[in-house]
């Protein structure tokens, strides 16, 4: 199964109304794919977290020549091999996204050459479906904060009204508005108010705070029956984070922003957080979130995987899921992204608070050619 060649895909579309989290608005979707395609013709999918730039060159000018010719069927060993290679090239800014891009796209490759799901060949296809939250209560741009908490609040009910009855939403809006922590808590008291006390909430800060404000931000979370608050302080202070989880009475979430095995390892054995969330696109591909899932099922952490990506990272993400051991959840982010919705043949949609894991070859689903050259840049 000999690699002939290595593509990247850069995707991108505007989106008709712009949104924020805690550090930066989003006026556009944007994604870089790769296609690796082997002698005989098979084709796998995998996609890169973060920018075009940077991940499309280092995919073309390094990766490509590097990996044509070696054998798909050596895939964790070429996932170890081009981590190294990359991270003597960039040190410590080692781009794990593309080492999660070509892991996947290799996985998807061999699960089609053998007609097997990944799940499959990764040997533990523990679950036919998974539970799933809905993603979203990101900011909008609008000036009042009843307008904000009356839009929020109403996309919550939204979600509940679409079979979902757990739920994630925003907070830290200082950075963009003239609200502060106060603010912040109000917001989420009003959405519990909006979807009752049997809706599971989740909240993200994506690193809003400092310690001491996450301590009184997670007291009140903790109040609205939150049952995860997520990156409430910026990845790398890892003593703030074993201080939160020891401290605060939510239970503390984290890890899209971390990659690799050893680094949740880092993690784990500081008891830094309470659930971890790796993301297939960045944390290393599926060869890296099965190293890391088992690692946090052995030190009794569950594993909910980050999901903020295309219809080839929801297929990945699933694939993963359904080997997650313990009561995995997929984050179904519902924020609007046609780019997700109509790139692969057959999207990935929920039944009620339940999504199906495919079970067709490799990641499970078609990339649509003819979307995907509509959204290529
Ligand atoms: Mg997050």
């Amino acid at each position: 199964m000999e690699i002939t060649r290595v593509e990247t895909f850069a995707l991108e579309r505007e989106l008709d109304e712009r949104f924020a989290n805690a550090q930066k608005w989003r006026d556009s979707r944007s994604y870089c794919l790769v296609r690796v395609t082997t002698a005989d013709g098979t084709t796998g999918w995998g996609e890169c977290w973060g920018p075009i730039a940077g991940n499309r060159e280092i995919v073309e000018e390094i990766v490509a020549p590097w990996l044509v010719g070696r054998d798909v069927r050596d895939v964790e060993r070429i996932h170890d091999d081009l981590r190294e290679k990359l991270r003597m090239g960039f040190h410590t800014c080692d781009p794990s996204g593309v080492v999660s891009a070509v892991d996947t796209a290799l996985w998807d490759a061999l699960g089609k050459a053998r007609g097997e799901s990944v799940a499959r060949l990764l040997g533990a296809r523990r679950r036919d479906d998974v539970r799933a939250y809905a993603t979203g209560g990101f900011f909008r741009d609008v000036d009042g904060f009843e307008e904000q908490c009356d839009l929020i609040t109403d996309e919550a009910r939204a979600h509940v009204d679409a079979g979902f009855d757990a739920l994630k939403m925003k907070v830290g809006f200082a950075r963009f508005f003239p609200w502060g922590p106060d603010e912040d808590v109000e917001l989420v008291r009003r959405v519990r108010d909006a979807v009752g006390d049997d809706v599971t909430l989740f909240v993200d800060a994506n690193w809003a705070y400092d310690v001491a404000t996450a301590e009184r931000v997670g007291r009140a979370l903790a109040d609205a029956d939150v049952r995860f608050f997520e990156e409430p302080v910026p990845p790398q202070q890892l003593d703030a984070y074993e201080r939160l989880t020891a401290s605060l009475d939510v239970p503390v979430a984290g890890g899209e922003c971390w990659a690799y095995a050893d680094e949740f390892g880092r993690v784990l054995d500081r008891g830094a957080v309470d659930y971890v969330q790796p993301d297939v696109t960045s944390a290393g591909g599926p060869t890296s979130m099965r190293r890391i899932a088992a690692a946090a099922a052995d030190a009794g952490v569950q594993t909910h995987p980050h999901v903020f990506g295309t219809g080839v990272a929801l297929a990945a993400s699933l694939q993963v899921l359904a080997t997650v051991p313990g009561t995995p959840l997929l984050e179904f982010d519902r924020t609007p992204n046609p780019i997700r919705d109509e790139l692969v043949t057959d999207p990935v949609t929920n039944d009620g608070d339940t999504v199906a894991v495919p079970d067709g070859p490799g990641l499970g689903v078609t990339v649509d050619e003819d979307v995907l050259a509509e959204f290529s840049r």
